[in-house]
């Protein structure tokens, strides 16, 4: 008995002096992560707790005060990227009353947003301090981080025929990981590599013009994604994310379109709930979807969509028979899930998952430049096959197509040098590795070196019938190109034509 309160009298006195050292049991800062956007710089504090927090904002000289109420902080910024950002300093100090109070000196105007955000799989407490720039005041970020829609100026001919133009977002980013995968691989970093890869090759097809949604580590709302998408004026969305799953046998790729009504699967809605999670990490996804209004705008959008889901099943299936030559997939038909980054009205949208990160093989794949090349190769292929076939109005590939240059195409011969893949010769003579397949009856694209391959050429003959009235330099002047050159392959020897004379028309 007396040991019991002689124990309990110690306790009492040990629960004192800690009262003493920390009254207010502060949240502990346990480390502070920065992010560049193109619009904006996002510093996330990572806590072992909730806390509360206020801001002020200085104009002259420009610094904002965080007061992390009761908040303690051992470590330093050093490690902190500050480069291409609004904050030239930032440092911390504790104040007499126990609160830590965080200085950023800033170097541009920003207008701040904060919010905290609470424990899930990923992360702890956080407190997240977003700084927008104000335009004109900040200066100009790099290349990395430019907005990706001022990347489109150049996508027009020089006849105004537009390209297509495929908007390419990269899952995740920042603060939001995604998935975390096998060898701790992660998700956001694979689908940044895989749309860059995408984007190259897209830009290589002529006639086709590629945005980034994001380009580079940083967090983009699943909604700012599909504007983003809008405000560029895309033909094609495609979403690009990796598969987890706890089972690690699970493997392969899987191409989604959004559901009109519910998912096809289970697995199709359990995921479509994972990644639209990711949303509520940037602490947008809560205010925006709790009003009426937008309960109601989804309705009315989901009347509108029904087109483009159905166009969007076309193309993936397109997208779908193309990855079946270079990577095993999960499904062969294109599934069908309620994924808030498909819901764009007007575009046809496909999010695609190249492969389970969990899977020790997929894995290996998705964190490889070669397989990953391999894999955007036959993307840019398939997204080519679906175009071809029905090119947007007023595109360059519309314009080619009712000219007639499809299935006239004259051949050259090339005879297989060390070190020539389909892929290269596809590239190298501007055509799809699928056209080189068909007119060479290809079953594999292994090829040999010395093996003779018929090319699709590149200098493409059209025909044009003349009609009463026309004259070759108009005619010249309509197709582009100059009076010797449809003298040269017409051989004509005076410019004198009559109506219903067949002329080839070159094109480079
Ligand atoms: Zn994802």
């Amino acid at each position: 008995m007396r040991t019991l309160t002689h124990l309990l009298s110690r306790l009492a006195l040990v629960v004192a002096c800690l009262s003493l050292v920390a009254p207010l049991q502060g949240a502990v800062v346990q480390g502070v992560r920065s992010y560049r956007a193109p619009d904006y710089t996002r510093l996330v504090f990572d806590l072992d707790g909730p806390l509360t927090y206020e801001l002020s904002q200085q104009l002259e000289p420009a610094t904002l005060v965080i007061t992390l109420e009761g908040a303690s902080f051992d470590g330093n910024f050093d490690n902190l990227s500050l480069a291409e950002t609004p904050i030239s300093s930032i440092g911390s100090s504790r104040e007499p009353g126990g609160d830590l109070l965080v200085t950023l000196t800033l170097r541009a105007q920003v207008e701040p947003r904060s919010f905290t955000l609470g424990k899930n799989e990923q992360y702890g407490d956080r407190f997240v301090l977003d700084l927008y720039d104000v335009a004109g005041m900040t200066k100009a970020p790099d290349a990395e981080t430019a907005d990706p829609v001022a990347t489109i100026t150049s996508g027009l001919d020089d006849a105004g025929r537009r390209d297509i133009v495929v908007a390419i977002s990269a899952g995740h980013g920042g603060d939001d990981p995604g998935a975390i995968g096998h060898g701790k691989l992660q998700e956001k970093n694979v689908t940044l590599a895989l749309s860059r890869e995408l984007a190259r090759l897209i830009d290589a097809m002529p006639g086709y013009q590629s945005v980034l949604i994001r380009d580079g580590d940083y967090y983009v709302g699943l909604r700012q994604r599909t504007e983003l998408g809008h405000k560029a004026n895309a033909d094609l969305y495609l979403a690009i994310h990796a598969d987890a799953a706890d089972n690690h046998e699970a493997r392969g790729a899987t191409v989604y379109a959004l559901s009109e009504r519910g998912a096809t699967s289970e697995q199709a809605r359990m995921l479509a709930d994972k990644e639209n999670n990711a949303d509520l990490i940037g602490g947008i996804g809560t205010v925006s979807l709790g009003d009426k209004d937008a309960v109601l705008r989804s309705v009315l959008l989901d009347l509108s969509m029904t087109a483009s889901v159905a166009t969007s099943l076309e193309i993936g299936s397109a997208l779908v028979q193309s990855l079946d030559k270079v990577t095993r997939l999960r499904r062969r038909n294109v599934e069908q899930a309620a994924f808030v980054e498909l819901k764009s009205a007007d575009i046809p949208s496909l999010l695609i998952e190249a492969g389970y990160i969990t899977n020790a093989a997929d894995a290996e794949n998705l964190d490889s430049p070669q397989w990953r090349r391999r894999f955007a190769e036959s993307l840019a292929d398939g997204v080519a096959t679906w175009f071809g076939k029905r090119p947007p109005r007023g595109t360059l590939i519309a314009w080619q197509q009712k000219h007639g240059t499809e299935g006239r195409r004259s051949m050259t011969s090339y005879v297989v040098q060390r070190g020539d893949a389909l892929s290269v010769l596809a590239q190298r003579f501007d055509v799809s590795m699928d056209e080189i397949r068909r007119v060479n009856g290809l079953k594999h694209d292994a090829i040999q070196v010395g093996q003779t391959l018929k090319i699709p050429a590149t200098l493409i003959l059209r025909e044009h019938k003349i009609e009463r009235g026309e004259t070759l330099s108009q005619i010249a002047f309509e197709y582009e190109v100059t009076l010797e050159a449809i003298r040269a392959v017409n051989e004509l020897k005076s410019d004198t034509i009559r109506p219903g004379q067949i002329l080839k028309i070159p094109t480079s």
